[in-house]
């Protein structure tokens, strides 16, 4: 049998949301409800709400004390309103928010003047109840004949229609009271869901063999589909229950279209589907599917078969199917359904309520996974687990941390091992903590971060004291900056790299070369075993100036210098990226002067020639001198020359400053 199911079978949003919530109604203790008429046109749904305690009653008269009264998607007039508020009667009004639309619009056009005119059976609820909001003034054209027989008219009329009426002829019926009524506001107020439904029904009927319409005989929207449906489909059969329809063999090897009115609980839409699709089952599936029950509060396992963006539909594998609100899915509001689940997957949920009038069961994954997440939190307790959580705050006393969907609170004196002046550095951080207690009445879970840090640290420093050996290189992450160096974390040891380790160039501050929270290379230099003290060298040996020099310059070569420094006794000259070599006073120039800056200038550019190296000690006697002509010698005058001025003739007797020396600053420097 090739059965095919209308999309828009069944509840519609006004009568799902009523029924829904007489359900809740009907779950409520020590208050007592009824509905004024049937809720829906349907004769399951209204016996299983009296078994539940909610009743039937026809007028305001029969109520008992102390009931409320439910009042249903037809809506009532505006006189049962104005009864039921002089009595002080409570009321729970679940009028369809179209149908109340339309009471709004018959009342302001009432009061403007308007005659007033409803295309709609004059015996329907609905209609009734609009009527009623213009003091039962209203023409009610049920069929074309009598829109055909209204007199003519100027006076201005406002014309609706009842919400579940066929389109159709609604259409033909407006045409022809345009042409009758001059001064004429028409508000077309048939639902979107009965024309839906209606169309939708009709295509379906054009395809199969035989065409199913389940509903109420007393439901005007299953008649009217009804006759929608029989007007194409030559075998179209209208029925409350596919019991109705007696042997289902009959349909065998057809194409069978299914179809429901706007009152037709799920459930009889499925038993419909089971029956037909069960013919080729065999008595044992069948009588193991029908034991299978399912109760609220029980964990079940399905498998998705459709997602959408509201909810996702889940086959457990008996006559109802489950159903999870996206609400109920996950608790991260950013993510749908279709993020988390697809069709195929098998899914687990917790059992919120059975309902089988509306053939649902509603789950919920997310209380499932909360209680998951409990069981998992005792366990961590119990066994002294470390958990993983994200800080979303700082709260009075402490930080939260969130851990899945709990929120773990963690005091401030345990939210770090070191004390922090601001707990806010820790928001948005991934901690590890472990669970210190528990109140499951009052959800309450405190964690204690620093007893993890402390124990890691200290494994941390363990191993790293068993591998520790100078000249071991690490990546270590730079944790402070003093005036003398840059302490660096290498594994749970903080380690120094003095200054002088930090660059081959003269530095001012370590944070010149380091920040904060860099990842670098270093290698032990030195490991006071006594103090536990651990000195980093941080420079590339491969890169020590002096060494790259030491294979380039030899004593006699002639290179290009930079002045970089002028003392009394000289000029310091760079010959090499941070390598200085001294010109001495006397090596400036082929003549006595006074200074160097009497010849020389802070960046000039001169040649010089090496006279001497010392790079034990890193020193390079330059000369000028050397590279220019020596001048004449003139005959001594009679005069005695003056005793020379007693001044180092060599670089070596000064400290020289040099890079790499830069703490053994010369005295005249000053
Ligand atoms: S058919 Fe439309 S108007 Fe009527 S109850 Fe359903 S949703 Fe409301």
């Amino acid at each position: 049998m090739d059965i095919r199911v209308a999309k828009t079978a069944g509840f519609c949003f006004g009568v799902a949301r009523a029924v829904d919530r007489a359900y809740q109604c009907a779950e409520e203790t020590g208050k007592a409800y009824c509905t004024l008429g049937p809720i829906i046109h349907n004769a399951q749904v209204v016996d299983d709400l009296a078994k539940k305690g909610v009743r039937v009653v026809q007028t305001i008269d029969e109520l008992a004390d102390n009931e409320t009264v439910i009042i249903r998607t037809h809506g009532v007039p505006k006189q049962i309103y104005q009864e039921l508020e002089a009595k002080g009667i409570p009321y729970v009004d679940l009028t369809c928010p179209f149908v109340k639309k339309i009471h709004t619009l018959v009342s302001r056009h009432h009061e403007d003047g308007c005659r007033i005119l409803i295309i709609g059976d004059s015996q329907h609820p609905e209609v009734i109840g609009i009527n009623g909001w213009c003091d039962n003034s209203a023409t009610i054209i049920e069929n074309l004949e009598q829109a055909e027989s209204l007199t003519p008219t100027s006076e201005k009329v406002c014309i609706v229609a009842q919400t579940t009426f066929n389109k159709n002829i609604y259409k033909k019926i407006i045409f022809f009271l345009k042409k009758t009524c001059q001064n004429t506001v028409i508000f077309d107020t048939i639902c979107n869901a009965t024309e839906e439904r209606q169309a939708e029904s009709q295509m379906l009927a054009k395809e199969v063999d035989v065409m199913l319409v389940l509903g109420g005989q007393n439901s005007s929207n299953t008649q009217k589909l009804y006759q929608i449906c029989s007007s194409v489909c030559s075998e179209a059969y209208c029925a409350e229950t596919i019991d109705a329809l007696g042997d289902l063999k009959q349909f065998q090897n057809k194409r069978v279209g299914i179809t429901a009115g706007a009152s037709t609980p799920a459930v009889i839409i499925k038993e419909a589907i089971n029956k037909m699709e069960n013919q080729d089952k065999d008595f044992a599936t069948l009588l193991e599917e029908s034991l299978k029950s399912i109760n609220s509060g029980d964990v079940v396992t399905g498998t998705v078969i459709e997602v959408g963006p509201t909810e996702v539909i889940v086959d457990l594998g008996v006559k109802q199917d489950g159903v999870i609100p996206a609400s109920e899915i996950s608790d991260d509001p950013n993510l749908t359904p279709e993020d988390i689940v697809k069709v195929g997957d098998e899914i687990q949920g917790y059992v919120v309520r059975v309902n089988d009038v509306e053939g649902k069961i509603t789950l919920s994954k997310k209380r499932l996974d909360s209680f998951k997440t409990w069981e998992a939190i005792e366990t961590a307790r119990e066994n002294g687990d470390i958990l993983e959580g994200k800080v979303d705050g700082v709260v009075n006393g402490g930080i939260i941390v969130t851990y899945k969907s709990f929120r773990v609170f963690v005091p401030a004196s345990l939210a770090n091992d070191r004390y922090l002046t601001d707990l806010n550095e820790l928001v948005g951080k991934v901690v590890p903590f472990k669970i210190l207690d528990l109140n499951k009445s009052r959800r309450r879970i405190v964690g204690n971060i620093k007893t993890v840090l402390v124990a890691q640290k200290q494994e941390l420093e363990k191993a790293f004291w068993e591998a520790a050996e100078v000249g071991k290189k690490y990546t270590g992450i730079v944790k402070s900056l003093t005036s003398f160096g840059a302490f660096v974390d290498i594994g749970g040891v903080d380690g120094l790299v003095h200054i002088s380790e930090l660059s081959w160039a003269r530095i001012k501050h370590p944070s010149d070369v380091v920040k904060v929270g860099d990842s670098i290379e270093v290698y032990i230099k030195d490991i006071a075993e006594d103090t536990k003290k651990i000195s980093l060298g941080y420079k590339n040996p491969l890169e020590n100036p002096w060494e790259i020099a030491k294979s380039k310059l030899n004593v006699g070569d002639v290179v290009s210098a930079k002045i970089v420094r002028m003392l009394p006794f000289g000029a310091f000259a760079e010959i090499m990226p941070t390598v200085d070599g001294l010109i001495h006073i006397s090596q400036i120039a082929n003549k006595r002067i006074g200074k160097p800056q009497d010849e020389l200038t802070i960046g000039q550019e001169v040649d010089v020639k090496i006279v001497d190296i010392d790079w034990e000690n890193k020193k390079i006697a330059l000369s000028i001198r050397a590279l220019l002509p020596e001048p004449e010698v003139v005959a001594p005058a009679a005069e005695e020359a003056p005793a020379a001025e007693e001044e180092p003739t060599s670089y070596t007797e000064e400290v020289v400053n040099t890079i790499g020396d830069a703490v053994e600053a010369p005295a005249t420097e000053k």
